[in-house]
């Protein structure tokens, strides 16, 4: 590894000045990313700002039917609340499908969101209920975030606060892990509120992405055999080791089906996707 400093910072306003002041800082969250690759040598940053233990940071609240989560909140802290598992049980449950018990205590969803790793599953959950992303700067909405591999709307000296879901009133995940990491072969993110149905895939592409022709159909009517006609466009995808773009596609396909099939079945929220 290179030579950096490291800062502990107390507050927002510390972090977002020290960001400001040092352009090439970056912000420590869970370090579950940013650490490996800086041993790699693949970032190499002259500060590292940790923003682990800053209250503001942190924290999940229900209020007029949206769900706040803070950007520092770890995935176990996601997986096993109480308001989490109340308001929208599915986002519990796909935090308690992330990695494993040592990631799930270090990694946080503002990390994961901000890293936009092609195969993570929050930013499904994100695009897929239509979330807000509160930043220090503004607000983003999820369509706009997501941009591709690795990459987001967020701009120099910009960190995410906080996350604004909207409650909806069913939601299903489902993912085929990788053996080895548990990072998604090809995820899908199902919700419905009033008759509008959003998709959105994780693992198969090179981003996360909406499924739009499964959004219409499942709007018609919510059943799996709604997409049974439907095929997710294989052109741009994720080809390598572990699979085709052709094997990911029908994967990305099967997930919906599932997770469809899980949220048709349950009456109020996906209780059932809880395992
Ligand atoms: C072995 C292993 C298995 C994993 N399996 C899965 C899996 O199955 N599913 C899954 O979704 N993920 C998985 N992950 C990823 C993990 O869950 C973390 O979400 C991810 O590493 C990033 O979160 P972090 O808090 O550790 O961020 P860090 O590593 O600290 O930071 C990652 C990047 O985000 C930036 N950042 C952090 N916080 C903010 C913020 N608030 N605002 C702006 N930028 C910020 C950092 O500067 C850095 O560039 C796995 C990781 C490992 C190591």
């Amino acid at each position: 590894m290179h030579t950096f400093s490291y800062v502990k910072a107390k507050s927002l306003k510390e972090a977002g000045d020290m960001l400001a002041a040092h352009a090439d800082a970056k912000l420590l969250a869970g370090g579950m990313t940013l650490i490996p690759t800086m041993k790699a040598r693949l970032a190499q940053p002259s500060h590292l700002i940790d923003i682990a233990g800053i209250a503001e940071l942190s924290g999940i609240d229900v209020k007029n039917g949206r769900l706040t989560i803070g950007a520092a909140t770890r995935h176990v802290e996601v997986a096993k609340s109480a308001v989490v598992k109340k308001a929208i049980p599915t986002l519990a449950y796909l935090a308690s499908q992330i990695g494993d018990p040592q990631v799930r205590n270090r990694g946080t969803i503002g990390g994961s969101l901000a890293n936009n790793d092609p195969a993570a599953d929050y930013p499904s959950a994100a695009l897929s209920l239509n979330a807000t992303i509160v930043t220090n700067k503004r607000e983003i909405a999820a369509d706009d975030f997501f941009q591709g591999i690795f990459t987001t709307a967020l701009g120099a000296g910009e960190m995410i606060v906080k996350i604004v879901f909207p409650i909806p009133a069913k939601a299903a995940y489902e993912k085929f892990p990788h053996p080895a990491s548990g990072f998604a072969m090809a995820g899908s993110f199902v919700s419905q509120d009033g008759k509008a149905v959003r998709v959105a895939i994780t693992g198969a592409g090179p981003g996360v992405f909406r499924w739009k022709d499964a959004e219409a159909a499942l709007g018609k009517k919510l059943a799996a055999a709604s997409v049974e006609n439907l095929n997710v466009d294989a052109t741009d995808l994720n080809e390598d080791m572990h699979g085709t773009k052709e094997y990911r596609a029908n994967l990305a396909k099967v997930m919906t089906k599932r997770a469809v099939a899980k949220l048709a079945g349950t009456a109020a929220t996906s209780k059932s996707s809880g395992k």
